[in-house]
């Protein structure tokens, strides 16, 4: 049967030229970079290519970029690392221990933040409104004296929101706090440059751009200090030992130099199926909507909620067609609440349940969108006809009789 991959926002195949490139770094030029000979000097030479290729994908120095294990680790190292910095420099009566957050962020981001709210620092985090996107009034008012960190995420994985970065990094220059934002769904979709949009601390992934898993990146401007995490031989700078990993590395170059080539290609290619997709699915299936806003969104991005139905019978049926997509429902998550994400735009939990995100990568084409929706709006029916929240002989949703609304905990979980 064939694979319609829509969930490269989950993770994205390692393309071939990425594939081949990594190759010989396994065996034939297995040398460690930290060596003087010929063979490590290659591993060397290698780990400095990629670097340029990474710093050029965002418009940074190449010293400005460590690599990590993923994108993970890049936001718990940009996190933690300014958090036991700037804590050090703090006087009883100055304090530097308040993060400035929002609700929709990454897990990698708002756990860093609920661990370090455990070691007396204070978060903020902030709401979005119903589109996904923070008030950058709010986020000016939420600074104080102790305000350390603002760490604002490039964009939304569930979503696609993209947040106003250069703004929200302007704000944080004026107060002269650092700023800090998770790229990994930006990088390789839209257009990232740090030096513009006001970055200091920038995460990158490997696995979400057509690299390897395992491997990351994060950017550090010139003159930001970090407490360093994980310590030992002293590479990388001494921000972040341990024996590179070239081949990975190495994937990460080639993937960025692709997506730095292309990208003007890479977001028509996306956006026109995005398109066709919200188009077709919103005009022959009956109740559909969108969540979030078309507005400011990453243009391989669509989410689509349809009333009545069960986001995990929605996955497994449409699997069995051949399509994989990722819903918000609330076995998807270890706490069974649904997604945090969507709780955040004010979507009720009966409702998000329903929902589907279709993320879109290079190996989809627009020839298979009719395929793609005509298979959802045959699965959509088949699951509304046997759901108690569907009203078969009017063909309505009735499933605001049984609706709560969403309590304290629902919106209170970060
Ligand atoms: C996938 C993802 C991460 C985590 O990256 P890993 O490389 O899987 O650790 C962090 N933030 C966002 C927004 C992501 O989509």
């Amino acid at each position: 049967m064939k694979m319609y991959y829509m969930d490269n926002s989950a993770t994205s195949p390692v393309v071939e030229e990425v594939l081949n490139e990594m190759l010989p770094y396994f065996n034939e030029k297995f040398g460690n970079a930290s060596t003087l000979y010929k063979l490590g000097v290659e591993s060397k030479k290698a780990l400095d290519k990629a670097r340029q290729q990474v710093a050029d994908l965002i418009n940074a120095d190449p010293k400005e970029i460590t690599f990590t294990s993923g994108g993970s680790e890049s936001d718990n190292m940009a996190i933690k690392g300014v958090a036991f910095k700037e804590r050090a420099k703090e006087t009883e009566d100055n304090p530097k221990n308040h993060i400035i957050t929002s609700q929709i962020e990454h897990p990698a981001v708002l756990e860093t933040c609920r661990f370090l709210e455990k070691y007396g620092f204070e978060v903020t985090y902030l709401p979005v409104n119903s589109d996904g996107f923070i008030s950058l009034e709010e986020l000016e008012n939420s600074i104080k004296d102790s305000t350390i960190l603002i760490t604002i995420m490039h964009s939304n994985n569930e979503i696609g929101s993209i947040q106003p970065t250069k703004e929200i990094g302007a704000i944080a220059r004026k107060h002269n706090v650092l700023f800090h934002s998770d790229a990994v769904q930006s990088a390789g979709k839209i257009p990232i440059d740090v030096e513009e949009q006001n970055i200091d601390l920038l995460s990158i992934s490997g696995h979400k751009i057509n690299a390897p898993k395992g491997i990351g990146a994060i950017y550090i401007k010139k003159g930001v200090q970090l407490e360093v995490l994980i310590h030992g031989g002293g590479q990388e700078d001494g921000i972040r030992s341990g024996t590179e990993n070239i081949p990975g590395i190495v994937g990460l170059g080639k993937a960025a130099e692709i997506a730095n080539n292309n990208l003007e290609n890479i977001m028509k290619h996306n956006q026109e199926i995005r398109d066709q997709l919200v188009e077709k699915v919103t005009s022959e299936i009956k109740d559909s909507y969108i969540n979030g806003s078309l507005e400011n969104r990453l243009p391989n991005n669509i989410h689509f909620r349809f009333s009545g139905i069960e986001g995990e019978s929605l996955i497994l049926r449409l699997d069995d067609k051949g399509i994989m997509g990722a819903t918000g429902s609330a076995c998807s998550t270890r706490d069974l609440k649904g997604s945090h994400v969507l709780a955040a735009l004010g979507i009720k939990p009966a409702l998000s349940h329903g929902s589907l995100r279709l993320s879109i990568g290079k190996d989809n084409s627009i020839e298979d969108v009719d395929y793609i929706v005509q298979s959802i709006k045959e699965v959509v029916e088949y699951l509304r006809s046997i759901s108690p929240l569907w009203d078969n002989k009017t063909d309505e949703y009735i499933g605001d009789k049984f609706e709560k609304p969403l309590d304290e905990e629902d919106l209170d979980r970060y």
